[in-house]
This record gives C-alpha cells, structure tokens and sequence, in this order.
C-alpha cells in the first residue's frame, strides 16, 4: 500500500501516521520527493483501514500496490536510486565500468590487470576470489589470500573493488571490499541475503541462471526488506535452448527493470556470451538498452587465464569497448565518472 503525503505537511502530523501504521506491526518505506512524499507500506496491509487513512487531513491518496516486491518497487520510490561506490555513482544517470579478471591468480597479474584497466578507463575493479564453479575439479578461487591481493590493488591504484560472496562465513573478510557480488548461483540463497540485508554495503545482485525478473526482484526485496538500501542488479544471461552462446543475453529485462524498480541496472556481457568477440556489440546495445553500467572480464593473457579466458578481453581489447561506449553514452544522456 502506498500513502501519498500532501505537499508541506506538518512533521508531527507525518510522524504520528508513521508511528500508527508500525504500531499496527508494518514496515515503512519513506521516499520524499519534490512535490509530496510517498510512503510505502510494507508487510500484511490486510489489517489496514485504508478508507479511514484516505480521510486523513494530510493525506493526498492512498493505492494498494499489488506486486509482490515493495521495497524494490518503482511505486514506493519514483526517483532512481543513486548508489555511491567510493565516489562513483551506479544509477541516475550516471554509468559505471567495472572491470577485472574472472580470477584473481598472483599479485603481479591483479594489479597488472588493475592497471591496465584503470589507463583504458574502468572506475572499478573486479576480481573473483572465491569462485563458483561447476566442477569441483576446477580451480576454486585463491580465496581470502585472493581477497588480500585485490586489496592491495585498490590500495595501489585507488580503484573500488568488486567481488564475489559465496558464504556467510566469509562476511568478516569482506572488510574493506566495496561492493560484494552475489552470483547468478546464489541469487535465491535467502539466508545469505538475508545477512548481506543487514550490512550497508552494495550488494551487486547477479540475475539467477533461470531467474524471471520478478524472481530477481524478489531477491533484491530479502535485501532491502533487511535494511541495506544498496542494491545494483546484474543482468548476466539466462539459459535458453540456445548454445552458440554460452547464455542468452535478456536485454528486454533492462527497459522492464526500468518501469519496475529504482534500482540501478548494470550488464555482464561477459558471462552471458561466454565468448570475447561478442563483448564490444553486447556493450553497446546494453548502452542503448538503458543500463547504469557493465562488468566485463578483462585478464592480461587470456589463454591461460585459470577460468574464463575464452571470455576475457586483453586490456587493448577492453580500451576500445571503453572508447566505444563513452562515444555512445552522451546519446542515451549518461555519464561515465
Ligand atoms: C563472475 O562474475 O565471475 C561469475 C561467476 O558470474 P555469474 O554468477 O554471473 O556466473
Ligand atoms: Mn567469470
């Protein structure tokens, strides 16, 4: 349910509804805007009297909003959400390059790869150190000796760091790391949501395998639904029948993310092909369909990256998709910063 505010309202009088609808055991979501402020009722609304909440002197109308998801919902919070990663803005206009290898593997090849992205224009840094593979036989991650090295990257070249959380147990680790990844794999593990739901950290939500998007925002709403404001979804591909491709890009969820939620929405043209040709055109058309941003996989020698090399890009390869994209983002009114 949804309680639209009117315009300069006297803050006790607000303050006394808010405190009534948490009396009656609800959460409450707060979106002040320019003209009036909306607030967002979240839990069993059932026990609502919204004919008598209508005739409140401050209050301008009240909607019941029928999707499942509140928190994450467009209508509890019209305006984009902006997100604030060490300076650098996910959402609102602003767009964001993350970039890095699948696999942080030495500390020569993280920071060399941290520079090299860094010159070519990234303005933040990805590195797995726990990764989630299929095969227990493959390399697993360096794990929190990874998690050291990527530190010092970030300390070396003054880039936020992205990386991927596959347990609870590992929270304490996760100091000093800026934004925490939950993979496609994880997207619908709720207790580790859940956990990351009472931290403050951005969380970069992946879109499950076989995810509908309401199935995603969903997951995002365990988040939020916990108190951390700051989610940023991921789109990475889909399983289809398809298989010249390693997934199918669904770049039809980013104009429908658009309507649904206020969160920013960035792209993972890497782990959705799955082949490094296919990068730069995925880039651009993800630029066109409306994304906050991209994730791409760069590593200074592709071939014998220890995961993911057939889609890596080298750091020359990755310099031109950057070139490209900026010379296409004034278009869609977006900024690289
Ligand atoms: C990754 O980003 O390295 C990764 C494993 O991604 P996904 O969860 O999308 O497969
Ligand atoms: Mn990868």
């Amino acid at each position: 349910m949804i309680v639209v505010i009117k315009k300069n309202q006297e803050k006790t009088q607000v303050d006394n509804l808010i405190n009534w609808i948490k009396g009656l055991g609800l959460g409450v979501h707060i979106s002040e805007g320019e003209n009036s402020t909306i607030v967002g009722l979240v839990g069993d609304t059932s026990k609502v009297d919204i004919d008598l909440v209508r005739t409140l002197d401050i209050v301008e109308n009240v909607t019941r909003v029928q999707e499942p998801y509140k928190n994450v919902n467009r209508k509890f919070h019209p305006q984009d959400s902006v997100i604030d990663v060490g300076g650098h803005k996910f959402g609102g206009g602003h767009f964001q390059i993350i970039a890095g290898p699948c696999s942080i593997e030495s500390e020569k090849q993280i920071i060399d790869v941290a520079d090299a992205v860094k010159r070519a224009g990234a303005t933040l840094l990805r590195g797995g150190a726990f990764k989630p593979r299929t095969s227990p036989y493959s390399f697993q991650g360096m794990g929190v000796d990874g998690l050291k090295l990527l530190k010092k990257a970030k300390a070396e070249t003054g880039m936020p760091i992205v990386t991927e959380i596959m347990s609870e147990e590992h929270i304490d680790d996760f100091e000093g790391v800026d934004v925490m990844q939950v993979g496609a794999r994880n997207m619908q593990n709720f207790d580790l949501l859940k956990k990351l739901g009472k931290l403050k950290t951005p969380i970069l939500l992946k879109r499950g395998i076989a995810a509908t998007v309401e199935e995603w925002l969903m997951s995002a709403e365990y988040i939020m639904s916990e108190g951390n404001p700051n989610v940023i979804l991921c789109e990475r591909g889909i399983r289809t029948y398809e298989t010249y491709t390693r997934n199918t890009l669904d770049l039809s969820a980013i104009p429908v993310l658009r309507e649904r939620t206020h969160l920013p929405v960035i792209v993972d043209p890497s782990h959705a092909l799955g082949i490094s040709r296919f990068v730069k055109p995925m880039s651009l058309a993800a630029v066109g369909a409306g994304a906050d941003g991209l994730i791409i996989e760069v590593h200074n020698d592709p071939p014998h990256a220890l995961c993911d090399g057939a889609q890596s890009l080298r750091p020359d390869q990755f310099a031109d998709v950057v070139g490209c994209v900026s010379k296409m983002l004034p278009v869609v009114d977006k900024e690289l910063d």
